[in-house]
C-alpha cells in the first residue's frame, strides 16, 4: 500500500510528541539534538528558506559529513518544498559542480570546513543563487542563525505522486553516477514497507557510521530510526577504533553497516579491546556479504547471525530484508521480499521468461518504490524500467522455495572464462576465509588472446607478509571448479571502495 505523504511528514510526524527523548547526538562532541528541537528547528528554517526564495520545483544541494545537522537541514530543505540532492562530502569542486550542473541545483547547504569546496564548485557550475553554512562562516547565512526566524511556516502544496524528495547520486560503481528522482510517495512508502523488520524505538541507539548522503545510510540511519523514534549517534566518517570507541561510550543497540565493517568486526585485532556488549544486532547491505565472514562476525560478537538487506539507489532502496524476528534464517540470502513489491527472476539470456526456483537470473522488481526516473535521462531510464514498470535491477540472483533471496553479483562483473561465468563476489569471499588474507578484490582481465582471466588483488595481514602467490592461487585452486582458479595475484595495500563499502573494481581494471 503507498503512502501519499510528504517524507518530513512522514519521518518528523511524531517527532514533536517526543519531547526531550534525544534524536540525534554527535558521537565525538557528545551534542544532542532532541526530537522536540528537531522538530522546531526544521521548520524555522524550512521558514526562513521559504522567505529567501527557496520554494517548490528548487534543488537544493546538501553538502556535508553526517552531522546532527545534516536532517535538520535536509527536512527543512523539502518542507520548503524544495528537492533535495545529496553531495559526497569529498566531491571534488569538478565533481560537485558537475553535479549541480546536471541537477540544476540553485541552493547549497554545506559545513564550513568544505566551503572554499562549495564556492569553488557553484562558481563552475554557474546558477547557484546561495551558499548556506549549517554552522558559521564569514559572509554566509547560518542555519544557526534563522533558529530565531519569525517568518510563517510557508504553506506548500507537495504532491507526493509526482515531486521529488530527494534526488540522490547512484554510486558510480559501474559507470557515471545518475540523479535519481525519488518522489516522497517512493520513499514515504518503502519507510513503511521496511520499518516492520526493523523496528526501533525510544531504548535504540543506532550509530549512523555509514554516510547519510547515500541512500543506505539516508534511510537505514537517518529516516527509519527517527520515523521510529530510536536515538541515532553520528559519526562523521569510518575509523575503526573511533566507531569501537562510539559503541562502547554510547551503548549502540543497532548497526547497519556494509561488509568491510564486518570484515573488520570479524577478523580486525583491534575489537578486542572494546566493550561491545550493549549490541543486540547487525545489519549488512551495500554490496555481496559471504555466509561465512558473517557466521565469523556473528560468533565473535554473541550475536545473533548478521541480517542482510538488499536494494538500490532507484529502489528508494529497498525490496528485500531479513526480519529480525526470523528464527534461523539460512546463511547467505539478502531476505525477504518486502509487502507490496513484485519480484521476477529472469533468465540472462531472455528476459521475458522466469526462470525456476534456485536458479539463477536478473532480479526484476515492480512496487511503489520503483524510481520516477534518471534525471534528465529518458534513455537510461528506458533501458532500466520496461513498459511494465519492471525495473532490471543488472544484479544476478536466485531464489529458494522458502521465498529467500540470494545476490550473486551483477551481470556486468560477471567474469567470463572460457563460456563459463565465474562471480568475483564468491571468489573474494573464499580468500577472505585465509587466515592469512586481510582483504580482497577480484575482476577479470583480459589475456592476449582475448580471454577473460580472474585476478586477485591480495591486501595481506599484518603477520602474513611471506605469503605468495602461488599460494593464494593454490587455496583456491583446491576449493573451486578449475573454471573459477584465480590466474594471477597482485598483492596490494588497500581495496579501493567508495564511501558505501562497494568495491570499485573499475579503478583496478584501470591499474590491471
Ligand atoms: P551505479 O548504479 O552508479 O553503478 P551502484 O549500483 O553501486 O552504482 P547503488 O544504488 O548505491 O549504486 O548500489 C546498488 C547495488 O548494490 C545493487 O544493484 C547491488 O549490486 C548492490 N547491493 C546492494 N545490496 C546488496 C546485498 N545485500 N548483496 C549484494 N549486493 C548488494
Ligand atoms: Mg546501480
Amino acid at each position: 500500500p503507498a503512502v501519499e505523504e510528504p517524507i518530513h511528514e512522514a519521518v518528523l510526524g511524531r517527532a514533536a510528541s517526543r519531547g526531550d527523548t534525544p534524536a540525534l547526538i554527535d558521537g565525538v562532541d557528545g551534542m544532542t539534538l532532541t526530537y522536540a528541537q528537531l522538530d522546531t528547528f526544521h521548520r524555522r528554517i524550512a521558514a526562513e528558506l521559504a522567505d529567501l526564495g527557496v520554494g517548490k520545483g528548487d534543488v537544493l544541494a546538501l553538502h556535508s559529513p553526517n552531522t546532527v545537522a545534516f536532517p535538520v537541514a535536509f527536512f527543512a530543505a523539502t518542507r520548503a518544498g524544495a528537492s533535495v540532492t545529496t553531495v559526497h562530502p569529498l566531491a571534488t569542486p569538478e565533481e560537485f559542480a558537475k553535479q549541480l550542473r546536471d541537477c540544476k541545483a540553485e541552493w547549497i547547504v554545506t559545513v564550513s570546513p568544505l566551503l572554499d569546496t562549495a564556492r569553488t564548485a557553484a562558481e563552475l557550475a554557474g546558477g547557484v543563487r546561495e551558499i548556506f553554512v549549517c554552522d558559521q562562516a564569514p559572509g554566509h547565512r547560518s542555519l544557526l542563525d534563522m533558529l530565531g526566524s519569525t517568518a510563517p511556516e510557508p504553506e506548500i502544496d507537495i504532491d507526493p505522486v509526482e515531486d521529488v524528495a530527494a534526488l540522490p547520486y547512484s554510486s558510480g560503481t559501474t559507470g557515471v553516477p545518475k540523479g535519481v528522482m525519488l518522489t516522497h510517495r517512493n520513499i514515504a512508502t518503502n519507510l513503511a514497507q521496511l520499518s516492520p523488520t526493523m523496528p526501533m524505538g525510544p531504548g535504540d541507539r543506532i550509530l549512523a557510521v555509514l554516510p547519510f548522503f547515500h541512500i543506505y545510510g539516508l534511510t537505514a540511519l537517518m529516516n527509519a530510526p527517527l520515523r521510529q523514534g530510536a536515538t541515532v549517534v553520528v559519526l562523521p566518517r569510518f575509523d575503526l577504533e573511533t566507531f569501537l570507541a562510539a559503541i562502547e561510550k554510547h551503548r549502540i543497540t543497532g548497526l547497519y553497516v556494509a561488509p568491510p565493517i564486518v570484515l573488520a568486526l570479524a577478523k580486525h585485532p583491534a575489537v578486542e579491546g572494546y566493550d561491545l556488549s550493549s549490541l543486540e544486532y547487525i545489519i549488512s547491505a551495500a554490496a555481496p556479504l559471504d555466509a561465512e565472514l558473517a557466521e565469523a562476525c556473528s560468533r565473535r560478537l554473541g550475536l545473533p547471525p548478521v541480517g542482510q538487506a538488499y536494494g538500490m539507489t532507484e529502489l528508494s532502496p529497498g525490496t528485500h530484508v531479513v526480519p529480525r524476528d526470523s528464527v534461523n534464517p539460512p546463511p547467505g540470502s539478502v531476505g525477504k521480499l518486502i509487502p507490496g513489491t513484485q519480484m521476477r527472476i529472469v533468465s540472462l539470456d531472455d528476459p521475458a521468461k522466469d526462470v525456476g526456483v534456485d536458479e539463477r537470473g536478473e532480479i526484476v522488481i515492480r512496487g511503489p518504490q520503483v524510481m520516477k526516473g534518471y534525471l534528465g535521462r529518458p534513455e537510461a531510464t528506458a533501458a532500466m524500467i520496461d513498459e511494465d514498470g519492471w525495473l532490471h535491477t543488472g544484479d544476478v540472483g536466485h531464489v529458494d522455495a522458502g521465498g529467500w533471496l540470494y545476490v550473486v553479483d551483477r551481470v556486468k562483473e560477471l567474469i567470463k572464462y572460457k563460456g563459463f561465468q565465474v562471480a568475483p563476489a564468491e571468489l573474494e569471499a573464499l580468500l577472505l576465509t585465509h587466515p592469512g588474507i586481510a582483504d580482497a578484490a577480484v575482476i577479470g582481465v583480459y589475456d592476449s588472446d582475448n580471454n577473460e582471466r580472474p585476478h586477485a588483488y591480495v591486501v595481506r595481514q599484518p603477520a602474513a607478509e611471506d605469503l605468495t602467490e602461488d599460494e593464494v592461487m593454490g587455496y583456491v585452486a583446491e576449493r573451486v571448479a578449475p573454471y573459477k582458479k584465480i590466474r594471477q595475484v597482485v598483492f596490494i595495500e588497500g581495496v579501493p571502495r567508495a564511501a558505501s563499502g562497494k568495491i570499485l573494481r573499475r579503478e583496478l581494471r584501470e591499474r590491471a
